[in-house]
């Protein structure tokens, strides 16, 4: 088995030498065991939340352990009825090439997945985690309803692209905001956004005036910094504000300061709440059945950007912060 360990606690940036490589052997399973061939691993902004000391919703990543990430991949060996050799699972199966254990670890979660429903990497991505963050954050959260405007940041990435096209879906208002001409022209053109603010262009106040002349109802925001205070400044009355993450802060060294412009939330009635896709587990399978038929029919889409290569993994998790994937950035380790 071939493993990335957490080796140090990252200041800034993760650097190559806050990892290490390790190579073990693949343990034969024991009774109610399996074992799981990595195909996918799904690459996400919140790896770099794990990888700090500290109180957070879910315990840091230890180190010297095998950096916490969900996957996608084959049963290759199995003693327990739960999983027969052939099935497709997810699951927390970290970054590793075999992930063994328990067929019903409480930790790795494997669920068997349908390769019908949605192509392998779609359940890292629309049918997954981002998807089930986006369906639940849109929905329950930003309470989104027919006809309201809605802003969206990190609008080319997993999360984002799936609030934008679940919102469209609900009869929405739906304006994006992505880094990149490239990447808004995607969202408009290929996925059906009215509208995508290039926020690397510039003046993001007045873009959001033109492309919301009525004003925000939800903000789904993916970024947090600069981007957030700058759609307080159009909030509507009632306005409800999704955080989901805040990117842009992820890496900092320095203490950040609070959205300047928060008293828009006083002066609207407007509500900001905070969001975690796990508290949502026992209704995935809801999200998944609509989100899975809305894929079938062409009416929504999931996106993927494979990197390929498992020893690529310490440069491909960068990209996320380098804004280099469009869509849901996904590591390939195994061929299917
Ligand atoms: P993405 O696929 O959106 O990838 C990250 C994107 O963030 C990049 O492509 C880049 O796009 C953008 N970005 C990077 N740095 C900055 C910056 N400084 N300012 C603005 N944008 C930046 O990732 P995900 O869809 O997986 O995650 C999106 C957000 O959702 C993250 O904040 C993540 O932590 C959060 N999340 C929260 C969950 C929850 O339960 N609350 C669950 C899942 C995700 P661009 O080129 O446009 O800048």
């Amino acid at each position: 088995n071939q493993q990335f360990l957490l080796a140090a606690r990252p200041v800034g940036l993760p650097k190559r030498e806050d990892w290490q490589f390790h190579e073990q052997a693949v343990p034969e399973p024991g009774e109610g065991e399996v074992v799981v061939k990595v195909l996918y691993l799904s690459l996400d902004p919140a790896m770099r939340g794990w990888m700090n000391e500290g109180k957070s919703y879910i315990r840091p990543v230890a180190i010297g352990e095998v950096m916490r990430a969900g996957g996608v991949g084959v049963v290759v060996a199995s003693r327990s009825p739960r999983l027969n050799v052939g099935d497709h699972v997810m699951g927390g199966t970290g970054v590793q090439r075999y992930w063994s254990g328990p067929a019903d670890d409480k930790t790795a979660n494997l669920a068997k997945i349908d390769p019908q429903v949605g192509h392998l990497t779609a359940w890292l991505n629309l049918l997954g985690m981002p998807g089930m963050t986006a369906y639940f954050g849109l929905r329950e959260v930003g309470q989104a309803r027919a006809g309201e405007t809605v802003v969206v940041s990190g609008a080319a990435g997993a999360v984002g692209m799936t609030v934008g096209q679940v919102a469209k879906q609900m009869g929405c208002r739906v304006v994006g905001i992505a880094g990149g001409a490239e990447k808004c022209a995607f969202v408009v053109d290929r996925l059906g956004f009215d509208a995508c603010i290039d926020y690397k262009a510039g003046n993001v106040g007045a873009a959001l005036k033109q492309h919301c002349p009525q004003g925000v109802d939800v903000y789904f925001d993916n970024v947090g910094g600069e981007i957030l205070d700058t759609v307080l400044t159009r909030i509507n009355m009632k306005a409800r504000i999704v955080i989901c993450g805040a990117i842009s802060q992820y890496n900092v060294t320095e203490p950040v300061k609070g959205p300047a412009n928060y008293l828009a939330l006083l002066v609207n009635r407007a509500r900001m709440e905070g969001m975690i896709v796990f508290d949502y587990a026992a209704r995935y399978p809801e999200a998944v059945a609509q989100l899975g038929e809305w894929l079938k029919d062409g009416a929504i889409q999931s996106h993927e950007y494979v990197v390929d290569g498992f020893e690529q993994f310490p440069q491909a998790l960068l990209m996320l912060f380098e804004g280099r994937n469009l869509g849901k950035l996904v590591l390939k380790v195994a061929d299917a």
